[in-house]
């Protein structure tokens, strides 16, 4: 048994003596207002004759009833005003139910919190952000009105991530109050008929309105701070628009459609081309490029199918073009024109804040709205390797331009980086018949995944001729080679074209940012409503981060719209638990919640089905049976954790465990869910077969096996 183990069932085995004992000898019939008053001459002569020894024992006695949770609080609260008077009977009181609660809150958290974290553990997170923000506020409201069970708030407390100190010092003010009502009610004993006499309708009126005070000074010192900001900066007295969103990519786009769906007067400034990173240099292009890298490897591989194989002609320019038709095909969804036709004020140009309401565009025109949207996106990060900058390496933001100059396809391709992007390209360009190298100086590609993903990965690459290089550091450029280290060994991997796929960073300089005193760190720093420092400035999207996704940063851009614009009415939490993303490799890895490696790290307990694609008859016709349905369960629940799946499609498979996790539902509706025959989705349901099977219920099985055996007589 682990050591913790054994601390928490030797501390609950004194626990459950201790309370186990007062119940056993009755001792909670001394604690009763009868007994008090029979006794109240007793105890007043003993401690005139001891003060010393009354004040300590009545202190320690106060201690163990409240840290056991035991009922007798309130009476020792008026014995206390009954044998030592107001002043000193409320600094008794006051100190014993601090240090009783502290215990009590200690021991929930001790005996309980790694429990209720691991069993739930996206809610206990979410919790616990809500109390670090406002823990103590409420804890306040709770002590200062009577009514809220005293026992129950210690122990409900301690299984938060409320830090010791914040607790006792707030308990200690807020139960002084009531403390004091108490202990000057025992002064009058005589006067007591019940505990229930002591707190009139008219007293817990009165908590219940001193209750609600830190929750209304809390709102006045919310808004004294939201306003503070704008300290030194003169608000315009009227505004010209409701909302300016900059940039028009995938946020931006989404922030200005629903502004104007609203009928809210929206401007959208843009100063490079509408659409943005997903349609002009990121998804859809690199989408195209994994067609047409498919239509080859379908023509390398088709002897599998009882068709010739051959190798194919790749005609590379005809194959950029393609990628650049597809883009000029998806831009008029993204064009100035259905957007002005949407009701939005479309402007080009580069935009910047003057002031929190004002937007410059191309240091001439400035515009002011009530709410502003920065949804400036992000760029490829490139590291600062030594002949890197003069070997005209490329980028995703650069490539498509500059390989649309080329007749024929690279021979050599080196791609750094190993994350999604760079995996993606990789398998695409050597389907294509590119010799090319993938760098990563991680141990392995896809790092976010579970090891298990980048193990399968990494091998089909292998396979279709990608050099797989995990491990290795780019050193520097020498001419046309990467000089790469991998334990201590330098190689040269020459190549035609160096892409460079180490990630992204947001755009932070250059359009006010700095000016306004806006906090960056990696991202723009905004609150779970999307607010910067400004609550009228938001930021979504890369530039906000903390995900990358086309679909992430139209999701945030609901609640910065609707914030902005509805800000005064109701504030939105963006909540991103169920945000699923697929690698468009061939299997595609589609992953949605926790995969096991994230909910390692979060301490969440759970279970792993997994269901093989070998076995899946769609898959086996298909000639796509290498993948697999991975499912995290809540251990004693069917309720879905996360779902990783590798498979064909796995990016149209995934929304089947995305919509069950958003809307709580379980693997058994799953599985009472008809699904067609023969398809890949079939493969959720046989998932959640597996975890089905695991969970059979072997007794009853047992007597159905005998009730069967006797019917057969
Ligand atoms: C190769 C590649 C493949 C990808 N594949 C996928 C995928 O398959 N699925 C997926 O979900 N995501 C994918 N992504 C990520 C996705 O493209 C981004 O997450 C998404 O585009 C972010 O949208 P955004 O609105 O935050 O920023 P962007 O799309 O970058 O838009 C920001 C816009 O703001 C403009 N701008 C910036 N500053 C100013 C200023 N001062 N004034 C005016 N305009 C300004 C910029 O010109 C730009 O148009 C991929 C990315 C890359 C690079």
């Amino acid at each position: 048994m682990k050591r913790g183990n054994q601390g928490r069932i030797l501390l609950l085995l004194l626990i459950a003596l201790a309370v186990g004992a007062f119940f056993v000898l009755d001792l909670g019939a001394w604690l009763t207002l009868a007994n008090l008053k029979a006794r109240q001459a007793d105890l007043a002569a003993f401690v005139a004759a001891n003060p010393l020894a009354a004040v300590a024992g009545f202190f320690g006695l106060y201690v163990a009833v409240t840290a056991l949770s035991l009922p007798g609080a309130a009476i020792m609260t008026l014995a206390a005003g009954a044998i030592f008077g107001l002043w000193e009977g409320t600094l008794i009181v006051s100190f014993a139910s601090t240090i009783g609660a502290s215990l009590a809150f200690l021991s929930s958290r001790y005996l309980l919190r790694d429990w209720v974290k691991a069993r739930f553990g996206g809610r206990v997170e979410a919790i616990d952000r809500g109390i670090a923000r406002d823990g103590a506020f409420y804890l306040l409201t709770l002590r200062l009105i009577p009514a809220f069970p005293f026992f129950l708030i210690n122990l409900a407390m301690g299984l938060t991530a409320m830090r010791l100190v914040t607790f006792a010092l707030v308990s200690q003010v807020g139960m002084l109050p009531g403390t004091i009502v108490y202990v000057n009610a025992g002064t009058r004993l005589a006067a007591v008929g019940s505990t229930s006499d002591i707190l009139s309708p008219a007293l817990i009126g009165s908590f219940v309105l001193l209750g609600l005070f830190p929750l209304l000074a809390k709102a006045l010192v919310g808004g004294w701070k939201r306003r503070r900001v704008y300290r030194g900066w003169r608000r315009p007295r009227r505004f010209d628009r409701n909302l300016i969103v900059i940039g028009a990519g995938a946020g931006g786009l989404v922030t200005a459609l629903i502004g104007a769906t609203v009928r809210a007067k929206v401007t959208l400034i843009e100063k490079g081309e509408m659409g943005g990173d997903c349609l002009n240099t990121g998804c859809v292009p690199s989408k195209a490029l994994i067609r047409s890298a498919r239509a080859a490897h379908e023509i390398r591989t088709a002897g599998a199918y009882g068709i010739a194989p051959a190798e194919p002609e790749v005609r590379f320019s005809e194959l950029i073009e393609r990628i650049h038709r597809i883009i000029a095909e998806i831009a008029p969804a993204d064009s100035v024109e259905r957007y002005t036709g949407l009701g939005v004020d479309v402007r080009k140009g580069h935009a910047r804040l003057v002031d929190p309401w004002t937007v410059e565009i191309d240091g001439g025109e400035r515009l002011t709205a009530r709410a502003i949207v920065i949804a400036a996106g992000g760029e490829p990060a490139v590291p600062p390797i030594p002949g890197l900058a003069e070997s005209g390496y490329l980028t995703s933001d650069t490539m498509w331009e500059r390989l649309r100059g080329r007749e024929t396809k690279p021979e050599r391709i080196t791609i750094v980086g190993g994350g999604p992007i760079g995996t993606e390209l990789a398998q695409a360009f050597a389907r294509l018949g590119i010799r090319t190298t993938q760098i990563e100086h991680g141990p392995r590609l896809l790092p976010k995944e579970d090891e298990e993903v980048s193990a399968l990965v990494e091998a089909v690459l292998r396979e279709e001729g990608v050099e797989v290089l995990t491990g290795h550091d780019a050193v520097r450029v020498e001419g046309k080679a990467l000089i790469v280290r991998s334990a201590g060994e330098e190689s040269a991997i020459p190549f035609d074209e160096i892409i460079v796929a180490v990630g992204r960073k947001a755009r932070l300089t250059g359009y006010g940012l700095e000016e306004l005193g806006i906090e960056t760190g990696r991202t723009v720093a905004v609150n779970d409503r999307l607010e910067t420092r400004y609550p009228n400035i938001y930021a979504v999207g890369d530039v906000a981060g903390p995900y990358q996704f086309t679909h992430f940063a139209a999701h945030q851009a609901w609640f910065a719209a609707v914030n902005g614009l509805f800000g005064q009415l109701k504030r939105f939490r963006a909540d991103y638990r169920v945000l699923p993303w697929v690698t468009f490799t061939d299997p595609e890895v589609a992953h949605v919640g926790h995969n096991e490696i994230s909910a390692r790290e979060a301490g969440i307990e759970h279970e792993v089905v997994r269901y093989d694609l070998s076995h899946l008859d769609r898959a086996l016709a298909e000639g796509a049976n290498r993948g697999f349905v991975k499912l995290l369960v809540e251990p004693g629940k069917d309720r879905l954790l996360g779902a990783t799946i590798v498979a064909a499609n796995a990016g149209e498979l995934i929304a089947e465990p995305v919509l069950a996790m958003k809307h709580g539902l379980g693997l058994n509706k799953l599985l009472a869910t008809i699904h067609a025959y023969p398809t890949l989705a079939e493969a959720n349901k046989y998932a959640a077969g597996e975890w089905k099977k695991a969970h059979k219920p072997e007794r009853l099985l047992a007597w159905l096996e005998r009730y069967h055996r006797w019917r057969r007589g």
